[in-house]
């Protein structure tokens, strides 16, 4: 079915002519917000893990794993082209020479046509930056979570929407394409807050976004607040439709590169709904269609330079 917003997958065939595998990379870096730089308990949300790579381990080297999975997947999809993409904590974190050696080996295949390094706002600078830009169609994944300062704090960010902000622009200003991962329903958040995070995207006209449900992980010290003071978690529904609202707000030049996920059943403790990939996806299928509405329907090109 046609969807009613722009697919990563679609932004890739148009790009290169074909489909695209992502291969996510462990890089071996760490964090700021976990080594005690900014704190030592990082975000509230966040586990030991930091959102690792289960498909790579930094047991092995960065070529290996690419090797590895190009094999893999070559042998079960006949791929042809892949985007590297380091996940695992903040993978700008650590000296411009020691990047650009890790960055350099991803390219030692040259079926890998693109790369992408998540990381927080606060761990660029230009060096880093221009060393990203001289890569094969690069972009930056970067870690919001919400716009709102009042919850940043709560969530020990140790970063605020300024910061964020300024990233943003020092990326783009350079050609190198941005994708904003945000999570909907923390506690203290209204519906409101949540599509004011939105507009405030929308309005940094950013090249793509990964919408996440705030789950509670188990060894996170969410986990800890959770069982102490359990707080109202959205169910599926109030989560797909704000996603449509936050649709109709973005650009229709936005790539929508996640808004369901698979997550960790085991490690998930609450909501259980959010490993019901297909449902979510099928019900904002739903949902748009019966509002009939398309994404940047209510976007208002109001652009901060
Ligand atoms: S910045 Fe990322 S890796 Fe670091 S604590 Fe927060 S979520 Fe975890």
């Amino acid at each position: 079915m046609e969807k009613r917003y722009y697919p990563f997958s679609s932004y890739l065939k148009k790009t290169f002519n074909k489909k695209v595998y992502k291969i996510t990379l462990d890089g071996g870096f760490s964090c700021p917000n976990r080594d005690g730089t900014i704190s030592f308990g990082g975000c509230i949300f966040c586990d030991e893990t930091g959102s690792y790579s289960r498909c790579n381990n930094v047991k092995n080297s960065v070529q290996m794993q690419i090797k590895k999975s190009i094999e893999k997947l070559t042998k079960q999809f006949k791929a042809e082209a892949f985007m590297a993409y380091f996940q695992s904590y903040s993978n700008t974190y650590a000296p411009v020479d020691y990047l650009k050696q890790i960055y350099d080996s991803v390219f030692l295949d040259d079926k890998i046509v693109s790369i992408s390094i998540g990381t927080r706002p606060d761990c660029v600078d230009n060096e880093k930056l221009d060393l990203i830009s001289t890569y094969k169609y690069p972009w930056i994944e970067y870690g919001l979570q919400s716009a709102n300062n009042k919850t940043l704090k709560l969530i020990n960010r140790g970063h605020d929407f300024e910061c964020f902000r300024r990233a943003v622009i020092e990326t783009k200003k350079r050609n190198i394409k941005v994708c904003a991962h945000i999570i909907l329903g923390f506690p203290n958040e209204s519906k409101k807050d949540m599509l004011e995070t939105a507009k405030k995207l929308s309005e940094l006209e950013i090249d793509g976004i990964k919408i996440h449900m705030l789950t509670v992980l188990a060894d996170s010290p969410l986990a800890k607040m959770y069982k102490e003071n359990s707080f109202y978690l959205l169910n599926m529904e109030q989560y797909v439709q704000i996603v449509c609202d936050i649709l109709e707000i973005l650009p229709k030049t936005t790539t929508i590169q996640r808004i369901a996920g698979t997550g960790f059943s085991e490690t998930t403790l609450e909501p259980k709904w959010v490993n019901r990939r297909f449902e979510i996806l099928n019900l904002i299928d739903k949902i748009m269609i019966q509002r009939n509405s398309y994404q940047g329907q209510n976007y208002t090109n109001k652009k901060i330079s």
